[in-house]
């Protein structure tokens, strides 16, 4: 996909989703040049937080996307780090006490961010119940394809 079609599935999404995700007092800023900003390795998005100030910027690699419900399940994903946002404060004050040892970072860090991607697929699991992602479904647009519903 073009930025602008990952752009347009984005904005007809994210309002919903952020409501039904229970985050739409949040400012999130969406970009869609994350290739740019990282190098040329497979990613689709990025999430970063502020959560003491309930701002996130959401960034996203077109080229990682062929389909709608491609795009709406990273967003949803990205939008699922919003909701677990509260933990950064913890990481941030944690984090402090090992910055000065490599080994260590290096072990927290990942530990951290298994731990979190593990947190947001539970959460993307409660979502998407039995079939196709009630979440998905619920919010305004096309229906999910393939249940005849
Ligand atoms: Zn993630």
């Amino acid at each position: 996909m073009d930025a602008s079609q990952v752009r347009a599935i984005v904005g007809k999404y994210a309002p919903a989703l952020m409501e039904k995700l229970g985050i739409p007092h949040w400012s999130i800023v969406f970009y869609y040049d994350l290739r740019e900003q990282k190098g040329s390795f497979a990613k689709r998005g990025e999430c970063i937080r502020q959560v003491r100030y309930d701002k996130a910027a959401i960034s996203f690699d077109p080229e990682e996307f062929g389909t709608e419900d491609e795009v709406l399940k990273n967003l949803r994903h990205e939008l699922i780090h919003v909701v677990l946002a509260p933990f950064d404060l913890f990481w941030h004050a944690a984090e402090a006490h090992w910055t000065d040892d490599p080994v260590r970072t290096e072990i927290m860090n990942t530990v951290w961010d298994h731990a979190v991607e593990q947190a947001v697929i539970n959460i993307e699991r409660v979502c998407e119940g039995h079939g196709p992602t009630e979440l998905i479904a619920a919010v305004p647009g096309p229906k999910p394809k393939g249940k005849g519903r």
